[in-house]
């Protein structure tokens, strides 16, 4: 499964939240509590004391195709300057989310 960091996956210190929202979908993420982070971010192993416990909170939508739109046109948002833009697509968005399916095939290279 290929998540979407700080947004349908998130990794906050063991009991720090009680519940998370995708930020793609706004569904109640599912959650693995108290793991233990050995590894770095690449992959690399930590040393004793920058290991820390977590949860893990991940979205059971990932992966699927219109959850994946949703986290391109989220993208998007970010790197636009334009109000109009960001309107138009959180609309989209809105409208993806209520009907669960893409409203246009994606590149791979977009995802
Ligand atoms: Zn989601």
């Amino acid at each position: 499964m290929h998540y979407h960091a700080g947004i349908d996956y998130f990794t906050p210190l063991a009991g720090a939240e009680k519940t998370m929202r995708c930020k793609a979908c706004q569904e109640e993420m599912d959650v693995q509590r108290d793991v233990l982070r050995t590894k770095g971010k690449f992959g690399s192993d930590l040393p004793k004391e920058f290991q820390r416990r977590e949860d893990i909170f991940t979205c059971s939508h990932a992966g699927a195709d219109w959850h994946v739109q949703i986290t391109v046109l989220l993208r998007e948002i970010d790197h636009t300057a334009s109000q109009k833009l960001t309107s138009l697509l959180e609309a989209e968005i809105v409208e993806i989310c209520r009907t669960r399916h893409v409203t246009k095939e994606l590149s791979a290279w977009l995802i």
